[in-house]
């Protein structure tokens, strides 16, 4: 006869089953000789600090949107370069690599001068001081 463990949750002999001092339940034979915390403190262990601690659920998908958010950000935030000594910004064209100069005050130009790809929002910041 198969029962489950509460403590591990996993289906076990219920004749190996043995009231656990520390438990105060009954617990299937693995987790009787400690043999299922050892594997869970092993896996704990060995977890990729980089992949660890990702919340449950998080599939290939997310991680495949969130690479596609960061890849949208870099490129809106490499598109525009401050020119340096001046509020402009060297902007530089999504379909045709041109490199112009947008004023981030005006707003201008909307549109590449020279295919006329129309400019994408800018997001970096204009900062108060920049305005007056
Ligand atoms: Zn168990
Ligand atoms: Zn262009």
């Amino acid at each position: 006869m198969k029962a489950k463990c509460k403590h591990c949750g996993r289906e076990a002999d219920s004749e190996m089953f043995k009231l656990h001092y520390k438990y105060r339940m009954m617990v299937c034979a693995d987790c009787f000789t400690g043999k299922t915390d050892r594997d869970r403190q092993k896996k704990e262990a060995s977890a990729d600090p980089r992949t660890g601690g990702k919340p449950p659920g998080w599939d290939s998908e997310d991680e495949y949107l969130e690479k596609m958010s960061r890849m949208k950000q870099q490129q809106t935030v490499s598109r525009f370069q401050p020119i340096l000594g001046t509020k402009l910004y060297q902007c530089t064209c999504i379909g045709c690599n041109y490199n112009f100069k947008f004023d981030p005050l005006k707003n201008m130009p909307q549109s590449c001068p020279y295919c006329n790809e129309p400019v994408p929002k800018f997001k970096g910041s204009v900062g108060v001081n920049d305005l007056f």
